[in-house]
């Protein structure tokens, strides 16, 4: 039989316990903040039916969806975000008490390409809030995401806020509906990454004829439904029979009528999807701080004979997010934002991190307030969320503090008895320092002190804490460690003699230990990964 060893599946992680502790503690961090704000923890399960996301995710979470039958031929999939799964779970509930805020932490799961940041499992912390109506709700729920940052001590961010309602608006104005509203509500995040030409020669290879067997066209323009209506079926009728002279080969007159009226249609239709296209290209040019972007805004809105309500809405939340404590610097406008999920019906919003390159979004959200009711909910229920990769916060936190920007937190000490009779000693002194609040592994293997250094080293503590009764009471001796043993150089600080051991957290995060090569297993969790870790 094969012995070969087994690699882990593409796009995942084995967290060894240096990033799994991080990660456990950035959920906590966040989750505490949600708490703060009158959240509820649900869970939902990973496993959820394939239709969940096949009614409203949108063909960018479709296309990476895994999904399977199971052995009762059901269609399953593992779940590739929270949303979806929180509103299912809501709407099961007996009744529902609106607003309900609530969160869910857990792994997602997209077949992504992968790369540094981006992983094809990766853990999701996300807020729902079902029954929220207006600016306020909207405000709050992006200051909520930049001012858990601010908890967790990341800094350098900016949040991007569009509004998807503002295409919508144009597209039911236009009068596009089914498959070709859903592909040009798509097609304002192709736009933006891809320029508005690769938009429209994707758009003309997946809908050639413009018009689907079955589907209504109902043209509100007014030019256009003009036009129409100036050509009815009956007068197309009298049209076809007189210029044909009674020849229409095989075909009926009514045959020839409707093919008619549906290419006329098709014209329309075009005419109307080439419209929406060229307002896709020029929203996706309004940009920048909320001032300059919402005033180029409402030029453009005016210019289409588009109600300004939602740029009204957009400013009121920027003033509020203002009260919200959150920075007018840290804040940008996008029209072009759209996010790659279907179910957004109006503001949307992201915030990147300057420091992580292609994958710098650490979380994405907006306003859906048609998803409670496709997902079967008997009610219309206004509906607005986010989640944040926590992958990706903590290598945000890990850029800001080798910057050195972020807090310390403190190395891990090895607490060793100089001689086996400084034992209680020893007890006491990582009592005190684990109620100060420094991780503290007592060595209690009864060995020579330079086997304890070759040891705590090897296991990557960053510091050595020696005990000894002829030192004054409630005092120790802090020992840097480098991966092999050896006592670092001479750029560390090393206390002369001993120190109160009530001052040594202070001391630690005055002095972080130098950054391991090794597993740095009881480092401090503020460091990069390391090159290896990078790579997996
Ligand atoms: P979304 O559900 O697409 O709105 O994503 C919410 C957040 O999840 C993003 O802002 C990222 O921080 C994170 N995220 C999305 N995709 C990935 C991925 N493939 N790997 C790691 N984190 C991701």
């Amino acid at each position: 039989m094969e012995r070969r060893p087994l690699e882990r599946v593409r796009g995942t992680q084995d967290h060894q316990t240096r990033q799994a502790t991080s990660l456990d503690a950035m959920r906590t961090k966040c989750e505490t903040a949600f708490g703060l704000h009158g959240f509820r923890r649900v869970d939902v399960p990973v496993l959820e039916p394939a239709e969940l996301h096949l009614r409203k995710s949108g063909l960018e979470i479709i296309s990476k969806l895994y999904s399977f039958h199971d052995l009762g031929g059901r269609r399953i999939c593992l779940r590739p975000e929270l949303t979806a799964s929180m509103v299912r779970a809501a709407i099961a509930q007996p009744s529902p008490r609106l607003p309900d805020k609530m969160f869910a932490t857990g792994p997602v799961f997209r077949y992504e390409r992968p790369s540094r940041g981006r992983f094809r499992q990766f853990m999701q912390t996300g807020v729902e809030v079902l029954g929220a109506e207006g600016v306020l709700a909207d405000a709050e729920i992006i200051a909520l995401a930049a001012t858990t940052l601010d908890t967790i001590g990341i800094t350098r961010y900016t949040v991007t806020i569009g509004n998807v309602g503002i295409l919508g608006e144009l597209l039911t104005h236009l009068g596009l509906t089914g498959r070709r509203r859903a592909l040009l509500l798509e097609s304002l995040e192709d736009a933006r990454r891809h320029g508005i030409e690769a938009v429209r020669t994707r758009f003309a290879s997946l809908d050639p004829d413009l018009i689907q067997p079955g589907e209504s066209t109902r043209i509100r323009d007014s030019a256009v439904t003009a036009e129409l209506s100036s050509t009815s079926e009956d007068a197309l009728a009298r049209l076809v029979a007189q210029t044909s002279a009674g020849d229409l080969g095989r075909r009926t007159l009514a045959d020839v009528t409707t093919r008619l009226a549906a290419r006329m249609h098709a014209d329309t239709a075009r005419a109307a999807v080439d419209r929406a296209l060229a307002f896709i290209g020029e929203l996706g040019a309004v940009r920048g701080d909320p001032d300059t972007a919402l005033d180029a805004a409402r030029a453009l809105l005016e210019a289409h004979g588009l109600d300004p309500k939602p740029l009204d809405q957009l400013s009121e939340t920027i003033t509020l997010l203002d009260a919200f404590g959150v920075k007018r610097e840290r804040v940008q406008i996008d029209l072009g934002l759209s996010r790659g999920l279907q179910y957004y019906t109006g503001m949307v919003f992201e915030v990147d991190h300057e420091a992580l390159g292609a994958e710098k979004q650490l979380c994405g959200g907006g306003r859906y307030d048609d998803l409670y009711r496709v997902l079967g909910g008997r009610q219309s229920v206004t509906a607005i969320g986010f989640a944040f990769g926590l992958e990706r916060l903590v290598l945000a936190k890990e850029a800001e503090t080798i910057d050195g920007t972020g807090d310390n937190v403190p190395d891990a000490v090895f607490v060793v008895p100089s001689t086996p009779g400084d034992a209680v000693i020893a007890a006491r002194a990582a009592t005190a320092l684990r109620h100060i609040g420094v991780t503290a592994a007592l060595d209690t293997s009864g060995r020579a002190a330079r086997g304890a250094v070759a040891f705590a080293a090897r296991e990557g503590f960053a510091y050595l804490a020696m005990v000894s009764r002829d030192d004054p009471p409630e005092t120790l001796r802090l020992r840097p460690l480098t991966p092999d043993g050896v006592p670092a150089d001479d750029t560390i600080s090393v206390p002369d003699g001993p120190i109160p051991i009530t001052s040594t957290l202070e001391w630690l995060r005055a002095n972080p230990a130098p950054s391991s090569e090794s597993t740095g297993l009881h480092r401090s969790t503020n460091r990069s990964e390391t090159p290896a870790e990078a790579r997996s």
